[in-house]
């Protein structure tokens, strides 16, 4: 393994004028969490840029960690050397060498950070070019459209050389943009919602709405699993569990079939809102997207977000059903979300609901509720359950005892 380091370039920080180094702080510490299990790396930050030291670490399952970390633009595999002209010359061959399979050109592009390096980018670049030729079989050099562009950066005290760019997430670090709960089914929308809200760098705390006899464990043990593949991306995530039998039945009773589905989400809202509230949490997001069935039309939206002035972010409100599940393949949530458990809404679900609930009947029905016991009751018997990244669920229960 020739590579000793990968160099980060960020995302959009550079937007951020002053609040930028919160921003570089927090992507090191996010970034720093996710590497845990590799104890001999090393993050160092320098400005625009951050350098994670290998220290013998396997770069493949690095990369692989890197690529799902928000805020990071792209990274490369680098040989790092020191300032000189020998040891940048066959730290490049030995950085080409790494992915010479199959390449048949290549271009060099140098770049002096340090303007105090007495070798001009040109030179190098003729000087790296004419080392490679000579040490290579099957390399030529093309200028315009090269197989490897190896590029060489010299900076302060070191010079980096990468061969290979590879995509990060892009977005923001999670956690610089606050925090918000998010309503999690175990469908394939909501946690496709989550992964697309910590993107904007908010954090979240996930929270499902579950009804037991009428849900099961398995049920509930989906979207634990769920959450744990979005902890890939967010780190730590708080999963509430929140009994809703209760209301759900209570609905059943008093409400007409038609509005059920209309009063189940506006209590919904209502819970989310109270724990978002409590979480220290300043909005709301879920999987809604716009006409995508009855409880998503935009006579519904209106109907159901009257019971909260909290901002509810819809991270898929504009994308098609195709577009979603695309991005949940991507994201290791899809297949999950398609295991066949029963959520909470398929059981109650009326044969027929309106899809042009109206709010003066909603409001109607809904005397016939005691909503503040039944939100109440709700949040009083969440079960809240932490899930950390690379970890089991039954080891933290046993880390807690
Ligand atoms: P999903 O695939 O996320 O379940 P969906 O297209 O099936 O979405 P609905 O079942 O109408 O749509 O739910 C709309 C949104 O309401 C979901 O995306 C989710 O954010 C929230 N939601 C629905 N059921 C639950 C639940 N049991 N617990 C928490 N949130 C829920
Ligand atoms: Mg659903």
């Amino acid at each position: 393994m020739n590579y000793n380091h990968i160099v980060i370039r960020y995302a959009e920080l550079a937007l951020k004028g002053k609040n930028r180094s919160t921003f570089e702080r927090r992507l090191q510490e996010n970034i720093k969490i996710a590497l845990k299990s590799f104890p001999n790396v090393k993050i160092e930050r320098t400005f625009g840029r951050m350098f994670i030291q290998l220290n013998g670490e396997d770069h493949t399952q690095i990369a692989d960690k890197l690529s799902k970390i928000f805020g990071i633009h792209s990274f490369s595999l680098a040989v790092k050397v020191e300032n000189d002209l020998d040891k940048i010359r066959e730290g490049a061959l030995r950085a080409v060498h790494e992915i010479l399979e199959g390449k048949k050109t290549f271009k060099v592009s140098a770049k002096r950070a340090n303007k105090g390096f007495p070798i001009s980018s040109s030179t190098l670049n003729y000087e790296v070019g004419s080392f490679i030729l000579r040490n290579t079989e099957q390399l030529k050099v093309d200028v315009h459209n090269p197989d490897i562009e190896v590029k060489v950066e010299v900076r302060e005290t070191d010079t980096y050389i990468t061969c290979a760019v590879y995509k990060g997430s892009g977005g923001l670090p999670v956690g610089t943009g606050g925090k918000v709960v998010l309503m999690l089914s175990g469908g394939i929308d909501s946690p496709v919602a989550g992964y697309l809200a910590m993107k904007r760098g908010v954090k979240i705390e996930a929270i499902h709405f579950h009804s037991p006899p009428y849900t099961n464990e398995r049920a509930k043990q989906k979207v634990i699993d769920l959450t744990k593949v979005l902890t890939e991306y967010g780190g730590k995530i708080r999963l509430h569990v929140v009994p809703f039998t209760k209301t759900q039945m209570e609905i059943h009773k008093v409400i007409p079939a038609n509005y059920t589905m209309t009063i189940m989400r506006r209590m919904m809202l209502r819970i989310s809102e109270e724990i978002a509230s409590r979480q220290k949490a300043f909005a709301i997001a879920n999987g809604e997207s716009l006409g995508q069935v009855a409880s998503q039309t935009l006579h519904s939206m209106h109907t159901i977000n009257e019971v909260t002035n909290m901002p509810i972010i819809r991270p898929l409100v504009t994308m098609d059903k195709l577009e979603v599940i695309d991005v949940a393949k991507k994201i290791g949530t899809y297949d999950l979300s398609i295991l066949p458990y029963e959520d909470c809404c398929t059981i109650f679900l009326p044969p027929e609901t309106k899809t042009k609930p109206q709010r003066e009947k909603a409001n109607k029905f809904e005397e016939k509720l005691n909503i503040e016991a039944l939100v109440n009751e709700a949040v009083e018997n969440i079960e809240v359950i932490d899930i950390i990244p690379g970890k089991k669920v039954e080891e933290q229960f046993d880390e807690l005892l």
